[in-house]
């Protein structure tokens, strides 16, 4: 029989690489999602990947137990991955409140799910490499001590200590990716890679002239999604549930992450890029950059797609984008 996983933010970026990789593994997916007004426009990264078709949505909100409850009890997976999250670092400054409400406290909802209804379920936290923060280590793994420095980042250690907690408590198969910052053509447009490589198709078909960015001088550890999705099916396949860095080992100035995306199009970022003041963060994880060996040891995970690579298929798709929008 199938093996059945509920992916909870089916519509975000992560959900959808993880759909089309456990379809590709033989997978029964099925994708939570929470009604929108414009569920045909939220369902678009599924449709990019064409995976829509290949897996049931089902509505529910990880605020809400009684979806949750509702949903496992009828579809009982075997395997649940929990993305869903208010995600972006600068709302959470906004948006604190939600951010807890969404980020923090859903992740205990899921989890009370699992516990109450899937005895043999097992369970993965998307945690963030965002909860190092200010960091304590120059390279960070499973063993730096955390210290957030946005209401986003204190939710998300919440999500991961709760996970850990219910592993202890309940005995679970509950386990928590530290997942250090990954892109692809499908990420959000408001992270600064899409920001760019947007603003770089932009800019090469004279739509625009000059993109605003922020702290040029942050450094970030950037993988691939399609790499960093393959490491959470990883996780639950091992018979003890754990908790896991994942990251390349390599950390990249947002300048230079600049330099590779305009250089693709043969133009110069300094010619484009301005710094604005007014985007500058209340309080700033100045670098990160991680150390994946113990995932290497337990169970052979490795990057496979490189910075540049990445950079480049990003400003590709956005060039296709644009030019087909201008059609
Ligand atoms: P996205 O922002 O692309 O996706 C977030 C998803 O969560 C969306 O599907 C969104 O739905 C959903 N969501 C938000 N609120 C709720 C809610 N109340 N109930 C149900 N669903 C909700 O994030 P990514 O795919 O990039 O990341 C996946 C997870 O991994 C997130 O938890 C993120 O914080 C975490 N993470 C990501 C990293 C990265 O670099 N990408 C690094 C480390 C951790 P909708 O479409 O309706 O808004
Ligand atoms: P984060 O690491 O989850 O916050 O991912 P982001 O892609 O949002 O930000 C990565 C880094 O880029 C942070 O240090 C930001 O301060 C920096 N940055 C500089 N300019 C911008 C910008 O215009 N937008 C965003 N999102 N980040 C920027």
């Amino acid at each position: 029989m199938a093996k059945k996983a509920l992916v909870t933010g089916v519509t975000g970026q992560d959900g959808a690489y993880l759909s089309q990789f456990l379809l590709e593994k033989g997978y029964e997916v099925y994708g939570l999602a929470r009604r929108s007004a414009s569920a045909d426009t939220v369902l678009e990264r599924l449709r990019w990947l064409g995976v829509l078709d290949q897996i049931t949505v089902v509505e529910g909100d990880i605020t809400d137990l009684s979806s949750l409850i509702r949903i496992c009890r009828k579809y009982q997976p075997d395997e649940v991955y929990n993305l869903a999250a208010q995600s972006f670092v600068t709302t959470s400054w906004e948006q604190p409140f939600l951010t807890g409400q969404v980020t923090a406290l859903g992740v205990n909802n899921v989890l009370e799910a699992v516990r109450l209804e899937l005895p043999e379920g097992r369970f993965y936290q998307a945690s963030s490499s965002e909860m190092f923060g200010l960091i304590q280590n120059a390279v960070q793994s499973e063993r730096t001590p955390f210290y957030p420095r946005s209401p986003y980042a204190a939710a998300k250690l919440y999500g991961h200590w709760i996970t850990v907690n219910y592993r202890e408590s309940f005995g679970m198969h509950a386990s928590s990716g530290i997942l250090f910052n990954h892109e692809s053509p499908l990420r959000g447009i408001e992270f600064v890679t899409r920001k760019v490589t947007d603003a770089v198709a932009r800019i090469k078909l004279g739509r625009s002239k000059t993109i605003d960015l922020g702290n040029m001088d942050a450094k970030r550890d950037w993988g691939h999604a399609r790499d960093y999705v393959r490491a959470m099916w990883m996780m639950l396949q091992q018979e003890v549930p754990d908790d896991y860095v994942i990251a390349t080992g390599t950390t990249t100035t947002v300048r230079e992450m600049c330099r590779i995306a305009f250089e693709h199009v043969g133009l110069k970022a300094e010619d484009h890029v301005r710094v604005n003041p007014d985007l500058f963060r209340p309080a700033e994880v100045e670098i990160l950059l991680g150390d994946p060996s113990k995932a290497k040891q337990a169970f052979g995970w490795e990057p496979t797609i490189s910075l540049e690579e990445m950079i480049s298929e990003m400003v590709d798709a956005d060039l296709e984008r644009h030019r087909r929008a201008m059609l």
